[in-house]
């Protein structure tokens, strides 16, 4: 079998010889050189789960899409999977919030309750769950705040761990952190493996890098959706979230001991 690469003759040569419409003439010559291939597979679908709802909610800034139940959760993991959808994505909304975010690292929080219902209902698809305490604290941060009022990273990363070992332990596939805290993809990874979840995968989740734009994924969790908390990563500085995501890339290879 022959991989087809037509690149280099279209780079050699110009118009007349080269005439790339002969490559979109048929549907089947389009297939054979396509690039990209999006299947429903490559897909992870979202989903809001809110504790002590009924039924379903509907999100004002993202038309069509709803908050849901626990149940109603796994209803529609259930229609994701029979779509040959790959995944889901949970966000929790809490029912009490505090300081801390206490609730991120219950066991019995919103998030691990919905991990287990739809892992026992549909084990083969995956749950990936997001991993940030903006949706647990009171005030609304990613992270603790120190008295200054300013976030405290480093302490913020124990709290993410923890975290994530309780969605890990309800029988999360991978754990999608979208804090934004410096190191916490390497805290996150280490906590796995010290917790014997070592082949549990950490996901880089970018919910809170677009910020300049408006974030249907910040009104869908939070009472308030139009705020920009400071750990947030503005979009004017693309250039300097390249060699972030390039050094969490290289947090999350970290290779189990
Ligand atoms: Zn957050």
């Amino acid at each position: 079998m022959y991989a087809v690469n037509v690149s280099p003759i279209l780079t050699a040569m110009a118009f007349p010889q080269t005439r790339l419409r002969r490559l979109r003439r048929t549907g089947a010559l389009r297939d054979l050189v396509r690039e990209t291939d999006l299947r429903a597979s490559d897909l992870i679908l979202p989903i809001f789960v809110v504790a002590g709802l009924d039924g379903r909610e509907s999100i004002g800034s993202m038309p069509g899409i709803d908050r849901l139940s626990i149940s109603a959760a796994v209803e529609e993991a259930g229609e994701a999977a029979a779509l040959g959808i790959s995944g889901v994505l949970l966000f929790g909304v809490p029912s009490a919030k505090d300081e801390e975010g206490s609730q991120a690292w219950d066991d019995e929080g919103v998030v691990q309750l919905a991990t287990r219902a739809i892992k026992d209902a549909h084990p083969d698809l995956l749950v990936v769950s997001d991993l940030c305490l903006c949706e647990y604290t009171s005030h609304g941060h990613c992270g603790v705040l120190r008295d200054d009022g300013q976030v405290d990273n480093d302490a913020t990363l124990e709290l993410l761990a923890r975290a994530a070992i309780s969605q890990a332990r309800a029988g999360a596939d991978a754990i999608a952190p979208s804090d934004m805290m410096d190191g916490r993809v390497g805290a996150i990874r280490a906590a796995l493996d010290e917790e014997d979840f070592g082949a549990g995968n950490v996901l880089l989740n970018r919910r809170h890098l677009p910020y300049a734009i408006p974030n249907p994924m910040l009104h869908s969790n939070f009472n308030d959706g139009n705020r920009n908390p400071p750990e947030q990563v503005p979009i004017p500085e693309v250039d300097g979230a390249l060699p972030r995501a390039r050094r969490e890339v290289a947090e999350v290879s970290r290779p189990c001991e």
